[in-house]
């Protein structure tokens, strides 16, 4: 038996900071609405060009406070070798069984980044195997866990876009997202130069523009629902099921 709270949903990222950025506002927003949220980074990003493993592992812990989630904790995977391998998916396995998340959010399935659409791949996986009994895995103190399987996966979008299956309103939240995502200063251009250093070299996503076009996308995606902000996601196994029409939809400011 685990020993810990059972979880609404489990947020998971290739890189600490990708659920941030993909998914931040919608964690926020769960997170105030009472829901039981964790994070889940599969690598410590070590292959980023700026920034140190322990100083993400920091920032990652910041952001975690910001958004007020329950649990981060990082499976220590090999940035830019997520192998789809059964050591991995034990992995993934443990802490799915540990959390028992009803809602999973995973990385995108296509990205500029191969290391997004091989995350989604192995927790993909790793959610399906976690509900087989014949599978088995332990808790660090030894006792046999029971199987678990995430009712929904649903996919956040990276730099690759997919027409969504929903899109999450996290106009209220989005502030707070902003804020998450600036805890990892080594990353992203924040205004301060505290944790990183000028003579790093600029990335794809350390120039500002990359933050205005996350800005811009979460604009698009919100005005389609009548929203000022909101977050895309692709449910993997569509469509979605409703035993509930009228309570579904949402009933105000549609885009019409
Ligand atoms: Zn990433």
């Amino acid at each position: 038996m685990s020993t810990l709270p059972k979880f609404d949903v489990l947020a998971v990222g290739s890189h600490p900071d990708d659920v941030e950025l993909g998914c931040g506002g919608t964690i926020a927003s769960l997170v105030a609405t009472g829901c039981h949220v964790g994070i889940l980074d599969l690598t410590r990003g070590e292959l980023g060009s700026r920034g140190t493993p322990d100083f993400r592992e920091q920032e990652a812990s910041e952001a975690a406070n910001i958004l007020g989630v329950d649990r981060r904790v990082n499976l220590g995977i090999a940035d830019g070798n997520i192998k789809n391998s059964r050591k991995n998916r034990l992995k993934v396995i443990a802490e799915l069984r540990a959390t028992r998340p009803d809602i999973l959010l995973i990385p995108a399935p296509d990205c500029r980044h191969p290391d997004h659409p091989d995350g989604a791949r192995l927790v993909a996986d790793a959610a399906f195997q976690s509900g087989l009994s014949m599978i088995e895995t332990i808790t660090p103190t030894g006792t046999a866990q029971e199987p678990w399987r995430p009712a929904h996966i649903l996919h956040y979008m990276q730099s690759i876009a997919f027409e969504p299956t929903l899109v999450v309103d996290v106009s209220a939240f989005w502030e707070k997202r902003n804020e998450a995502v600036r805890a990892f200063r080594s990353q992203f251009h924040s205004g301060s130069s505290e944790g990183s250093s000028a003579d790093e070299p600029e990335t794809f996503i350390s120039n500002p523009a990359f933050m205005e076009w996350y800005d811009a996308r979460a604009r698009t995606y919100g005005y389609r629902i009548g929203a000022t902000f909101g977050e895309p996601f692709l449910y993997r196994h569509g469509p979605i099921g409703t035993d509930n029409l009228v309570g579904m939809l949402k009933k105000e400011k549609p885009f019409r």
